[in-house]
């Protein structure tokens, strides 16, 4: 399940002084089973970009293509675009509104008419992946859990739905670290168990550093850079000058390396840069 994005351009309130061009000539391509970081600050496009891959807003033009269907064409169904493509919206426990967990979780699976027995796998087997014991939660409502077990429900509840492209904004805003790893993790064993494709929306380098495959930068409607997540993070000028931070751990190998320490400057996660420094200082 490719999603390709060809020059799309997008424009809020058009023809009146608010007028706002969001999205300006984007063009990227994503392949089947990709973990993909979308980063950029508050008001850069990411939220515009990922409604428009699950036909949500439709494109001013441009086309956007999943597994090579134009889902902008007026023959596609949008439910058929949805089976497939999951949106995790930011903050989305507030849509919780059934009186049991699994009733909530399972009311995706329920709208794409499958069996019951289906139903209960699914749900079952979505609660196991958010690490929310099916006994211990089933019957609870949702409004009585903590705010990150809030979080787990909604989660499964588009997990539920096993789309091939699961899109995530902001998942872990709000929460606490201990929460936030924890619904991270989540994530990342979904994508390992379902080989499906991932977009994890963030502004948090940390988030995204950890798990991307590639990671596609947003700067006032235009995608300016999109590569591993090495190559993204080389660009320190560039990220600084658009208010992005890059991980702490690219600045200390600049530092070690300027002060002559031999250092491989093609690594980023903490504990390979650890490993390296222990190899240089012999220990
Ligand atoms: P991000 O998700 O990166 O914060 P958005 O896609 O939400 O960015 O916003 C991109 C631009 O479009 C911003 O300038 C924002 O103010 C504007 N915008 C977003 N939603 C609307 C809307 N419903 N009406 C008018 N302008 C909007």
């Amino acid at each position: 399940m490719s999603i390709e994005v060809k020059n799309l351009n997008y424009v809020y309130m058009k023809d009146t002084p608010f007028e706002k061009k969001a999205l300006n000539d984007v063009s990227f391509k994503i392949n089947d089973g990709e973990f993909i970081g979308l980063i950029g600050h508050t008001g850069s496009g990411k939220s515009t970009l990922i409604q428009h891959m699950n036909g949500l807003l439709k494109p001013e033009s441009g086309q956007i293509l999943v597994d090579g269907e134009d889902i902008s064409s007026k023959k596609i169904k949008l439910s058929d675009i949805r089976k497939k493509v999951g949106l995790i919206f930011q903050y989305p426990e507030y849509q919780l509104f059934e009186e049991t967990v699994e009733k909530d979780i399972a009311f995706g699976p329920k709208n794409l008419g499958l069996s019951d027995d289906e139903i209960d796998k699914r749900v079952r087997r979505a609660m196991d992946l958010v690490e929310l014991p099916f006994e211990r939660f089933k019957d609870l409502s949702p409004f009585e859990l903590s705010g990150g077990e809030k979080r787990k429900v909604s989660i499964a509840g588009i997990v539920a739905m096993e789309p091939k492209v699961l899109i995530l904004d902001e998942p872990t805003a709000g929460l606490d670290p201990k929460s936030r790893m924890n619904i991270l993790d989540n994530i990342n064993k979904l994508h390992k168990e379902y080989k499906n494709t991932i977009i994890l929306v963030s502004h948090n380098i940390d988030d995204i550093a950890e798990f991307s495959d590639r990671v596609l930068i947003m700067e006032n409607g235009k995608n300016i850079l999109f590569d591993t997540p090495i190559n993204v993070f080389k660009n320190v000028e560039l990220l600084q000058s658009i208010g992005l931070d890059v991980p702490q751990t690219i600045l200390l190998i600049r530092e070690l390396i300027k002060n002559n320490f031999d250092i491989d400057d093609n690594i980023f996660k903490l504990e390979d840069v650890v490993c390296a420094i222990k190899l240089q200082l012999g220990k």
